[in-house]
């Protein structure tokens, strides 16, 4: 049995997803860095984790198709033998913002697959796998298994010409709700991170109008969100900070989530 805790980070290559990966290889874990089709940011993000004091290796897979769902746990199990942590990140914003009384069904079926049915199956896949490694008493330093889902501020937030983006991320926050409440009885802790505005490549075509709404004051903590805020935070939950927690939320948006007066 490999001695790192084994972590499955989706869409680890580049924003959210490297940072995650970072702050886990700092706590010595092992990260099965997927990514969707860009291989040299996974291997960049690879060397980092390796630099960081951590080890992995990366897969390609579409979190979207099925049979890249099955490849990729068969892969970290063939490589690791366990899964200790799934990260689900992986996510993509609709390629045009287009309002909702105009949108097209393409877009909704993208984002629904990639944002909401891919992260729902394979966690069904790895809870699986997870409650074996519970009942085959094979727990290590680690401890029980955990989940973690990174969904967004547009959970609760309509954003009317994005509206396939949230549906989705607001069904990642029952999704977390359902597989807390099965997975309890294994001790198998299920938790969400909703982030704010964070710099990754998926904010960049959009930065001058965040920059805007950073210098109004539309979350209190007036700067962008990075990569390794979210990796802390997910960092917190692999330490196992939050042992009597789980279907809980994590808002890690500059408290953009606040209703002030
Ligand atoms: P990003 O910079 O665009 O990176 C997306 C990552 O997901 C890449 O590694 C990409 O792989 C991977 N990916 C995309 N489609 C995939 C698929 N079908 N299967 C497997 N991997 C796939 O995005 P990000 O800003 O880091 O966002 C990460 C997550 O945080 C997303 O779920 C996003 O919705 C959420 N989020 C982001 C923000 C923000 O402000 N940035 C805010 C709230 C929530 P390749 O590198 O191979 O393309």
């Amino acid at each position: 049995m490999s001695e790192r805790p084994i972590s499955l980070v989706t869409g680890a290559g580049r924003g959210i997803g490297r940072g995650i990966a970072i702050e886990l290889a700092k706590l010595g874990h092992a990260v099965v860095i997927n990514y969707a089709g860009n291989a040299g940011a996974a291997d960049e993000c690879l060397q980092l984790v390796r630099a960081a004091g951590g080890d992995g290796i990366t897969v390609r897979a579409d979190v979207a198709v099925a049979e890249d769902r099955t490849r990729l746990v068969n892969e970290t199990l063939a490589a690791y033998g366990r899964v200790d942590l799934l990260v689900n990140n992986a996510g993509v914003a609709p390629n045009v913002r287009a309002d909702i009384l105009e949108a097209g069904e393409e877009s909704f079926d993208r984002l629904i697959n990639i944002n909401l049915k891919g992260p729902y199956f394979l966690t069904q896949a790895v809870a699986r796998q997870m409650i074996e490694q519970v009942q085959n008493n094979a727990v290590n330093s680690f401890g029980t298994p955990r989940i973690v889902t990174i969904s967004s501020i547009s959970a609760y937030t309509a954003s009317v010409n994005r509206g396939d983006y949230c549906i989705a991320k607001a069904g990642l926050g029952m999704m977390t709700a359902l597989f807390a409440a099965r997975l309890a009885e294994f001790g198998i802790n299920v938790y969400e991170i909703r982030p704010g505005v964070i710099a990754t490549d998926m904010t960049s075509g959009v930065q001058e109008k965040y920059d805007q709404l950073i210098a109004q004051g539309t979350w209190p903590l007036r700067r962008w969100g990075q990569p390794d805020d979210i990796g802390r935070a997910v960092a917190a939950i692999a330490r196992g900070d939050f042992p009597f927690s789980t279907g809980e939320v994590i808002n890690v948006d500059g408290g953009f989530h606040l209703r002030t007066l």
